[in-house]
């Protein structure tokens, strides 16, 4: 069976019954790369758990050239938004990413969780400030 990877690199599965945090549709199941995220095809954020999170960053970043030439200054349109964790019900703590990408990310330190929204692992995966796992 072949999977189809959408815009996002995502490929998105049957819904599920977690509810988007950031615009409250259902997420779906769906997997980057094979590892399992919650997906929202309506706002397109996604929900990974803490440890597949860097993995999949290098995996992505080994995959990709990091060019810089798109890196944007951190948008704070998300910096005071209180976002519900789909999994547990509770506030995430929105903060900074401490890496590159220029983002503010959403997590939940109970279920181990980060929400990412439209385009943030992207910009995560092509930010300039980064070693290359590969490079010498
Ligand atoms: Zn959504
Ligand atoms: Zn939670």
């Amino acid at each position: 069976m072949a999977e189809i990877q959408n815009q996002d690199g995502v490929e998105v599965g049957a819904e599920s019954t977690n509810v988007c945090p950031a615009c409250q549709a259902l997420l779906s199941d769906g997997t980057i790369q094979g590892k399992a995220v919650l997906y929202c095809t309506k706002c397109r954020g996604l929900l990974i758990s803490i440890d597949r999170f860097l993995p999949l960053v290098e995996f992505l970043r080994a995959l990709s050239q990091p060019t810089g030439s798109d890196v944007q200054p951190r948008d704070n349109f998300d910096a005071d938004r209180k976002l519900e964790c789909p999994m547990c019900g509770k506030t995430m703590i929105g903060h900074p990413y401490g890496g590159p990408g220029n983002v503010n990310i959403d997590t939940c330190e109970a279920c181990s969780v980060i929400w990412l929204d439209r385009s943030e692992l992207q910009r995560i995966v092509m930010a300039p400030d980064h070693h290359p796992v590969y490079s010498r």
